[in-house]
């Protein structure tokens, strides 16, 4: 009789369940829009990935980076084509150039150009992102700031 009785007992548990249930509910959209997220502008190549996806996590503390990738993008965001920016909430935009790049190979002077140049074409955008940052990757995969802009 007892054991008849305990799964009885449960039915006054039923709104308790359905409560647990919406709230995990939320709790599982919240985590979807939780985290901190950057957007990377970067060479298609995938020897430049990690470097940029790591450099943010480490310096700028983002749990996740959005990449776009394109080859060559300060070559492309130069000479000012546009490149669809599907903003994730980041407040962080980074554009990358690299060493022995396929897609834009000329000297380091000239890529550094070319980032200057995505960075100010970026932020004409005027993109709701607090920084914009241009780096270069050289050839030991470093990630190298050499411009930053506050917006
Ligand atoms: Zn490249």
């Amino acid at each position: 009789m007892d054991k008849r009785q305990k799964p009885r007992s449960k039915i006054p548990t039923w709104p308790s369940i359905s409560r647990a249930t919406a709230s995990s509910t939320a709790e599982r959209d919240e985590k979807a829009h939780h985290g901190k997220f950057a957007t990377a502008i970067n060479c298609m190549d995938g020897r430049v990935q990690l470097p940029v996806i790591n450099w943010l996590r480490e310096n700028l503390s983002v749990d996740y980076v959005d990449m776009i990738t394109e080859p060559g993008p300060d070559k492309i965001l130069a000479e000012g084509t546009a490149i669809s920016v599907n903003k994730h909430g980041s407040d962080t935009i980074l554009v990358a150039a690299h060493d022995d790049c396929a897609g834009n190979p000329v000297a380091r002077a000239q890529h550094e150009m070319h980032v200057r140049q995505s960075v100010i074409r970026i932020r004409s955008w005027n993109l709701p992102v607090k920084r914009i940052f241009g780096a270069w990757i050289g050839e030991d995969w470093k990630v190298e700031i050499i411009e930053a802009s506050q917006n």
